[in-house]
């Protein structure tokens, strides 16, 4: 087995086109809105074309259906007498009816200007419509092994005419049991077939499938090339699972959680940029598209807007997002899981800039689980899996906005005089605690909390739960109060700044070497910020601070005067 040179690491961009695919297919992908090849569908594209056998480690998620459906359907519409045979000449086996299904749609639409007829035959179908769409004539069969086995028994699949066979998910079709299935289909196939095996994961059973029915194959490992140690940005990863039905909620819920200053969501396909773009800005976010095909007017416009604060999320595909450097990007959001380990580092890598922290979070269907292992074994990062934030969770961090407001409005003692009247003269009939209430309430409502209570259904996760690496380290947990000896510092700048809890946390740990797990609960209101440090490290950072800047400004720092505050259940 030979080893193909991996273009997967290589920067420069190749087309669907420099593959030697045909206009039809070039064209079918274009208006699916796919802008360039993933990794996979660069290195396994070229190899299948020239007819070699190919074994491909590649999870869900890396585009590898078009990787092979692709080389399929220009083999198909290369030989004259394609649209006039019988039975078909390529046999993709999956483990699943589902992917059965899948596969067959996508070979359907990236071929649909060849007009070659696909078929998805699995169990539980009724046969007999099966049976009358083989005999009228079928070009490529995407079948579960056991239905393909039983209609090859029946003789109403005709496997003589074979070109290609196609393995996905081998893993997964041996770990379902289907071994002897498939290698009963495969001794019915003719000798001169291609043979394609692809797998998430490389057991001995399937290394035992390759040794025994693939010959010189290319072999193709997607992930192989881990950045650097120290390479790596400094990022808080987290991941959620989450149907698809429900990922647009669940982004909004993210986004009222996380509050990023500006976030970047990445999408797979240009559709989905424009489509997720809509939707975002009828859910009232400030949302731009920025995709392949915009025109640099257009894209110049967009950055202007998200610099200048006037839209706070940027939707994007990788393409068009490349060399894109926005300083106040806070979150980098994967609205899906990359095709590639190296595609999600390229993504995260425009955050977590200059020492400071920097958020990553990626929106996985439960499909994609092993993508996100891929993720992790690569990086050698941990993602955090995460619960989406319920209705509760955004019901409390939208009271602790709101008592931030209070809080600081109280700490401004500005113009307060004024209300005075209002509050003695409902003193009168009611209790002071009562007046405070009502008052809390109406500037809760005021400040614009639009009821969210879609139910996101939550998704059992394969993957452990961890703990929050924020919980980890105490520096920004839920329930911890100030430790003991620890007083809060007064921040003379806060969100209208730009100032965010990892500038700060960055700042005092720059500056003052104050490790970031000594550094306690961080708040961030308008003007200014609470952060809390050691008793006996208060001096050192605020003489540290009023030397430094945070977000090019100098900074104002002292004790709070509010330093006995009692421990507090929700921080920022
Ligand atoms: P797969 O790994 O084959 O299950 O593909 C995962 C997803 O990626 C599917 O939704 C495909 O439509 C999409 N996809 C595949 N290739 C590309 C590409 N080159 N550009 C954008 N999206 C793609």
């Amino acid at each position: 087995m030979s080893q193909e040179p991996s273009a997967a690491t290589s920067e420069e961009t190749v087309t669907f086109a420099d593959l030697g695919l045909r206009p039809e297919l070039t064209k079918a992908l274009s208006a699916l809105g796919y802008e360039e090849p993933t990794p996979i569908q660069r290195e396994a594209i070229g190899p299948l074309l020239t007819g070699r056998d190919l074994l491909g480690q590649a999870a869900t998620g890396t585009g590898k259906t078009a990787a092979f459906a692709l080389p399929l359907l220009q083999q198909w519409a290369d030989s004259a007498d394609g649209r006039t045979r019988v039975d078909p000449t390529a046999l993709v086996l999956v483990p699943t009816r589902e992917l059965a299904v899948q596969v067959s749609e996508a070979v359907h639409r990236y071929g649909r200007d060849l007009g070659v007829r696909v078929l998805p035959i699995y169990g539980g179908q009724p046969i007999g419509r099966q049976l009358q769409t083989l005999r009228r004539g079928v070009d490529i069969v995407v079948a579960t092994p056991g239905r393909a086995l039983d209609h090859i028994g029946r003789g109403t699949l005709q496997l003589a005419e074979l070109r290609t066979v196609v393995l996905d998910e081998a893993d997964e079709m041996l770990d379902m049991g289907f071994a002897e299935d498939i290698e009963a289909i495969l001794q019915e196939t003719p000798d001169t077939r291609q043979t394609v095996l692809f797998s998430a994961t490389m057991p001995s059973r399937v290394e035992g499938l390759v040794k025994r029915y693939l010959r010189d194959a290319a072999r193709i490992q997607m992930g192989r090339a881990a950045p650097a140690p120290g390479e790596s940005p400094k990022v808080r990863q987290s991941a959620y699972v989450v149907a698809r039905a429900h990922k647009p909620a669940a982004l909004g819920r993210v986004l009222d959680v996380e509050a990023p200053t500006a976030a970047i969501v990445f999408c797979r396909t240009r559709e989905e940029v424009d489509q997720l773009t809509e939707t975002m800005n009828g859910r009232g976010y400030r949302a731009e598209a920025l995709h392949g095909g915009m025109s640099q007017e257009q894209r110049d416009r967009v950055m202007g807007r998200l610099r200048a604060g006037t839209a706070d999320l940027l939707v994007a595909t990788d393409v068009a997002a490349r060399g894109l450097d926005i300083e106040q990007l806070t979150h980098v959001i994967n609205y899906d899981v990359p095709s590639a380990p190296e595609a999600y580092v390229h993504r995260i890598g425009r955050v977590g800039r200059a020492g400071r922290e920097g958020v990553a979070v990626t929106l996985a269907e439960p499909r994609e689980h092993r993508m996100l292992k891929a993720i992790e074994r690569v990086t050698r990062q941990r993602i955090t899996m995460e619960k989406i934030p319920s209705v509760a969770d955004l019901h409390a961090r939208r009271l602790e906005m709101t008592r931030a407001a209070v809080h600081e409005s109280l700490l401004e003692e500005d113009d307060l005089d004024r209300f005075r009247v209002v509050v003695e003269s409902l003193a009168d009939e009611y209790d002071i605690v009562e007046v405070a209430l009502a008052a809390v309430k109406v500037a809760h409502e005021a400040m614009g909390n639009a009821p969210d209570d879609e139910v996101i259904p939550d998704i059992a996760e394969p993957v452990e739960r961890r703990e929050r690496p924020g919980q980890a380290d105490g520096r920004r947990g839920g329930s911890r109060g100030p430790a003991a000896g620890a007083v809060k510092l007064f921040i003379g700048l806060g969100r209208r700044n730009g100032v965010r809890p990892q500038d700060l946390v960055g700042a005092i740990a720059g500056e003052a070497g104050l490790p970031g797990r000594d550094i306690g609960a961080i708040e961030i209101a308008d003007r200014f910020s609470l952060v809390e440090v050691p008793a006996d490290a208060a001096d050192d950072v605020i003489q540290a601070l009023r030397n430094a800047t945070i977000k090019g400004k100098r900074v104002s720092a002292r004790r709070d005067r509010d330093r006995d505050a009692a421990p507090r259940r929700q921080r920022w």
